[in-house]
């Protein structure tokens, strides 16, 4: 097997252009699996970690913009403040090894339904940067999906960032596993609440072929929200419960050996319920 380690962003994309089969591997953790238990045997492999580039973050334009390269225990440390949403999530990818380890954009790069970045990046409603030899782009990550484990990236591209607004407002994240660390999302949800553009975004996990927006409960919950954000006082409960139905009808869950889909779409509607009164209070508090 090729090994190739680039030194430099240039170089990584030139290989990737050379190379197109070559996988990209970050913190290997999805990678590694596959090798280990043969379902993969590329040609080559394309290490991107000396490339400084995509270890980096920092502000653009208004956004954050973090490298594909940046673990998981540094979003945790580094932009839990800005990314509340995604340093939560982060919190519960898989041990402390792996979060040293993985990336968000490994993450992105394996495109599971279940993988725990994505709800919070939809909810942040964050762009997904791809990069080849002939320049850059940048994708909404709810365009980013295209099926298990299919996204838009091309085979001569590498995802070099994602870029997403610091918070505005709350962010909350949950998800439902068979324990409590170390295992594959059954489903999980993210809210986050934009009381800045007087909005509401979502992210559903590991509920429908790729992640998604629950766009009918956003919708509703930016309706019911519209004379409340000035003068925040408690949401009705008819309010909750709906807002839980509608993200539980969005979702087009199966059945697997994680769970039922039914059981899915009950579980959504608990998350869903309880990641808006978590949400709600939090912002009710800052607004006292
Ligand atoms: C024990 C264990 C527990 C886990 N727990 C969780 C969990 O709780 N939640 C969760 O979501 N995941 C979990 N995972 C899966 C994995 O850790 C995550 O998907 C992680 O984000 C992968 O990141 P990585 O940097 O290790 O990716 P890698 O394994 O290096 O790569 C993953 C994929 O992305 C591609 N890729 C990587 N970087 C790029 C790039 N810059 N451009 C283009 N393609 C790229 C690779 O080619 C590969 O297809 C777990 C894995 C293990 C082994």
């Amino acid at each position: 097997m090729e090994f190739l380690s680039p030194a430099t962003l240039a170089d990584a994309l030139a290989a990737k252009a050379e190379f197109p089969d070559a996988v990209p591997i970050a913190g290997g953790t999805d990678v590694m699996v596959e090798l280990n238990f043969d379902r993969r045997r590329p040609a080559a492999l394309l290490d991107l970690t000396r490339v400084p580039e995509l270890a980096e973050w920092g502000p653009q334009d208004g956004r954050l913009r973090v490298g594909a390269g940046v673990s998981y225990q540094r979003v945790i440390e580094e932009l839990g403040e800005r990314l509340p949403g995604l340093a939560m999530a982060s919190r519960t990818v898989g041990s402390p090894q792996i979060r040293n380890r993985g990336t968000v954009g490994g993450n992105l790069g394996s495109a599971s339904p279940a993988g725990d970045a994505h709800p919070p990046l939809l909810a942040a409603y964050a762009e997904v940067e791809l990069a080849s030899v002939d320049g850059a782009r940048r994708v909404p990550v709810a365009e980013f999906f295209t099926g298990p484990k299919r996204s838009v990236l091309a085979p001569d591209e590498l995802i070099t960032a994602y870029v997403v607004p610091p918070a505005d407002g709350p962010e909350q994240f949950a998800k439902v596993g068979t324990r409590n660390a170390m295992v594959i999302a059954v489903c999980s949800f993210a809210l986050a609440l934009h009381p800045d553009r007087r909005a509401v975004g979502t992210g559903i996990g590991s509920a429908a072929p790729t992640p998604m927006r629950a766009i009918r409960a956003e919708l509703f919950l930016q309706g019911e929200l519209a004379d409340r954000w000035d003068s925040p006082g408690e949401l009705p409960a008819p309010v909750v419960e709906e807002f839980g139905l509608l993200v539980a009808a969005s979702a087009s869950p199966i059945d697997d050996v994680r769970g039922t889909a039914n059981y899915r779409r009950r579980a959504l509607a608990v998350l869903a319920r309880r990641t808006l009164r978590w949400a709600w209070s939090q912002y009710q508090e800052a607004h006292r």
